[in-house]
């Protein structure tokens, strides 16, 4: 034989992996002539050869191209099932892993025995499966009990385009996982599929995959999509133009299906109440129409039902031990969510406006209209519904979530409409709280949905926002790990037993010293487990970096929201301070509560009129802050109070106006009191919290209580009033020092404890305008330090002076914690244990 081209991954890995046998499928004739119509099958060929060639192939190819579903048949045709491995596929939604393997199933003429799924808490996995569908978070935990997945002979990560967490996990994991397989002589095959072109964070990042995998493009035929963009665009009732939109399609052009997109459950029943309404289709109404309804108020009551009463608890005072809130061996599995989920929405969030009233909403002149809902949480055999033809003499018309974007293809749409919005998880830089939010889309996404309309003839996609406002939309959606705030992904990571974060490799990767900056605040909050500390400078870095996690981090890693919060979340479960805790959390998320009242005035009777509603606003701010001990918990107590007595009064504009809110500010903080209490519903399984934005003022043991969980969770920004003998010059009058700056810090004068001047204070954040200023200051006992911070109370001088490091940010240069607790010589007083 003549000398070969090198092939450094091909050659060794050719022979285990080629399959010998074919093994036999039995379709039926309308199955197998429905197959050949899909653009993937003529590129079977290509498609296995670079398969059996190399170790990690990338496929991409248009929605509806054939990809989820032909491509495991072709691997279990090439008889990589036959020898006890599974073809293993990873979905980022639920919905699509279990509708893809039933559709599998029925295509190959297999049992559901064989062709399985499995999702978080459900599934229909046997001895004999042989396909598996699953979410990419089930496939997580998997790896996590067998590091080589030694089950599986295939992996295909799908969807890879959406980018979500898990998969860029996945991904980071498999490209070492492929590699140490094949060292072991038990090749596994790694295909990536992904929907757009947008690849080269793959293929181009050389610390992901050493050799670059080859890109197979599917051609998938296409109609031109006729794209109307609005002239205006709604900015609140998107739903309702939606509605108009259909009405007037339905009534005016001629057949073919309708696919609307909208962002959430809620949204979808909404409209499909009034489009059945509008469009009466009787057998619909009974058969499959409205029980979905009132299925989901039939979920809504029992889950109200479920709620318990809030339990009195008598413990002396805040136990750092106690915060186990997950009943034994259920830990963090909840990962493979649905951004179209609602579950973590609340009641406060469900729209109230859905237009049910509009009698002129009646056409009798029309084709009744079919109308099926699609999102993630519909049951299976409902979801199978949008697949089957319409009934004779109606019109289809299926109002989805974005499941219906590239997870699902729906056949015989012609048109498209849509209202340009998702629901996202959304993440808070600065406070870390993650929640869903209905945002733009992507041009990419607007793009995939006008695509839709083209499946099997020219169509019209109907824009309802206008050109302009597209042209704004990003292009793409950043990969969910780029927007994650880094300390929550380490720890979410850490949760996954990936214990070296640093090393990782990353598809998409975040900053390294953010990274480590990361690593330092999860030890110093006790959610990682601290090494000793001993030799070297360098081993101790080292050792830092790659700490595992502690049970109290198991625990954090469950609440949506930042690591310090979620600390303070996970403590409150004592004397019941959950509610104020969530309400704290929310209000330090939501930017500016308090109108400003300092702007420059344009006039002396602006001025005037300011100075003299400053002086209100001053009063009040004080009653909200209470006296006494009440006072202690400084600023957060004026956002409690205030949020307390603004929901007493009906959160009404009004009530705002006179008391120096800002209104708006008021409802996000509401919901997102409504979307936390929730999420800790669902962690706390016996918290029994209402979403009731009503609550009692707390007493004064519980804010004693608050003030010892902020200072739990807002350790590491602890400062201490500088004594007047160290007041070296003028700088330092009435300053503060702080564990990660060198300079002088001050109280903002905006803060009720602006003139206390306690000596020890945690804050919120530091802004700098004229000199660095605390914001949302609230008063320490000194004794409580130790008890509660035992991390930062190094008293002994450290082993080496360790280098600073970037403080984010602030832009300034950040001391290491130990030896600013020594250099500034922090007295703290002994405690009695
Ligand atoms: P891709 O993954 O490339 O987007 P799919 O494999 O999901 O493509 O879809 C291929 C075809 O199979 C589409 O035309 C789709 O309509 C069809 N299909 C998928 N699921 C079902 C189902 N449950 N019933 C009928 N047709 C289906
Ligand atoms: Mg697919």
């Amino acid at each position: 034989a003549g000398p070969r081209a090198p092939e450094p991954q091909a050659a060794p890995s050719r022979a285990p992996c080629k399959p010998a046998v074919f093994i036999p499928v039995h379709r039926t004739p309308e199955i197998q002539e429905a197959r050949l119509k899909l653009p993937i099958l003529a590129e079977e060929q290509v498609v296995m050869e670079a398969i059996n060639d190399n170790p990690i192939v990338i496929i991409c190819g248009e929605t509806g191209s054939g990809k989820t579903t032909q491509v495991p048949q072709f691997l279990y045709e090439a008889g990589y099932a036959s020898s006890g491995g599974i073809i293993g596929i990873t979905e980022p939604r639920r919905v699509a892993a279990v509708s893809m393997s039933q559709r599998v199933a029925k295509e190959m003429n297999l049992s559901h025995r064989v062709v399985s799924y499995q999702i978080r808490y459900e599934g229909n996995v046997t001895d004999e499966t042989q396909i598996k569908f699953m979410t990419d978070g089930v496939l997580l935990k998997e790896i996590q009990k067998d590091f080589l997945l030694s089950k599986y002979k295939v992996i295909i990560i799908d969807e890879a385009h959406e980018r979500s967490m898990y998969t860029d996990i996945l991904i980071g994991l498999l490209s070492r996982i492929v590699p140490l397989r094949h060292k072991k002589g038990l090749p596994l095959k790694l295909i990536i599929m992904s929907a757009t072109l947008r690849v080269e964070d793959f293929t181009a990042n050389t610390r992901l995959f050493s050799v670059q995998p080859p890109v197979i493009q599917v051609d998938a035929r296409q109609f031109p999509v006729t794209v109307h963009f609005n002239k205006k665009t709604p900015l609140d009732d998107y739903s309702g133009e939606c509605f108009r939109k259909v009405c007037k399609i339905h009534r005016m052009l001629p057949a073919g299906g309708i696919l609307v997109f909208l962002t959430g459950q809620a949204e979808v029943h909404s409209l499909c109440r009034r489009l059945r309404k509008a469009f009466p289709y009787q057998k619909n109404s009974t058969a499959g129409g409205e029980d979905d309804r009132e299925d989901s108020v039939e979920e809504m009551r029992k889950f109200k039902s479920s709620r318990k009463r809030r339990r009195v608890l008598t413990l002396p005072k805040i136990d750092l031990n106690n915060y186990s809130v997950l009943p034994p061996d259920e830990g963090d599995e909840d990962r493979d969510f649905d951004s179209d989920d609602d579950a973590a929405g609340s009641d406060l969030d469900l729209d109230l406006g859905d237009g049910d009233s509009g009698e002129d909403e009646k056409s009798d002149s029309s084709l009744p209209l079919y109308v099926l809902p699609l999102y993630s949480l519909l049951a299976p055999e409902k979801q199978a519904k949008v697949f089957r033809p319409a009934p004779a003499g109606t019109r289809l018309c299926v109002v989805a979530t974005n499941v219906a974007e590239t997870s699902l293809t729906i056949p015989g749409i012609k048109y498209v409409v849509d209202s340009g919005r998702e629901k996202r998880r959304c993440y808070d830089r600065v406070t870390g709280v993650s929640s869903f939010r209905v945002c733009w889309v992507s041009q990419a996404s607007a793009q995939q949905r006008a695509g839709r309309a083209g499946r099997t003839e020219p169509g019209h996609c109907y824009r309802l926002y206008s050109s302009a406002v597209f042209m704004d939309f990003e292009k793409f959606s950043a990969p969910e790990i780029t927007k994650r705030p880094v300390e929550d992904l380490i720890l979410q990571m850490k949760a996954l037993n990936i214990e070296k974060v640093i090393n990782f490799p990353f598809p998409s990767p975040p900053p390294t010293e953010a990274l480590a900056a990361a690593e330092e605040l999860l030890i110093a909050l006790g959610a990682l487990k601290e090494p000793p500390m001993t030799g070297r400078l360098k081993q101790q870095l080292a050792a830092k970096l790659s700490c595992p996690i502690s049970p109290l981090g198991r625990v954090m890693a469950t609440f949506p929201v930042a690591p310090r919060y979620a600390k303070m979340l996970a403590l409150s479960r004592q004397q019941q301070c959950l509610p104020y805790t969530i309400t704290i959390v929310s209000a330090m998320t939501v930017r500016e509560l308090f109108e400003e009242l300092d702007r420059p005035a344009g006039s002396e009777e602006e001025a005037a009129q300011l100075k003299a509603r400053r002086a209100r606003f001053l009063q009040i701010q004080k009653v909200w802050a209470g006296q006494g001990p009440m006072q202690k918990l400084g600023d957060l107590m004026v956002m409690l109070g205030a949020v307390g007595a603004c929901e007493y009064s009906g959160c009404t504009r009004e009530f705002c106006e006179q008391n120096g809110l800002r209104h708006k500010a008021m409802l996000e903080i509401r919901r997102l009191r409504g979307q936390l209490t929730t999420a800790v519903n669902s962690v706390c399984r016996d918290a029994g919290l209402y979403v009731d934005p009503k609550m009692e003022p707390p007493t004064e043991a519980q804010v004693t209580y608050l003030r010892q969980i902020v200072l739990a969770g807002l350790g590491d920004h602890l400062a201490r009033r500088v004594q007047a003998e160290e007041q070296l010059d003028d700088k330092w009058k009435n300053a503060y020092k702080t564990a990660l700056l060198e300079d002088p810090v001050f109280i903002h004068p905006s803060s009720v404890l602006f003139k206390e001047l306690p000596e020890f204070v945690v804050y919120q954040e530091i802004v700098e305008t004229t000199k660095l200023y605390m914001k949302g200051v609230s008063a320490v006992e000194p004794e409580w330090i130790p008890a509660l911070l035992p991390p930062y109370c190094h008293f002994g001088k450290p082993l080496e002076d360790p280098p600073p490091s970037y403080c984010p940010g602030t832009g300034r240069v950040r001391c290491h914690r130990a030896s600013v607790f020594y250099r500034v010589g922090w007295q703290l007083p002994a405690v009695e244990v």
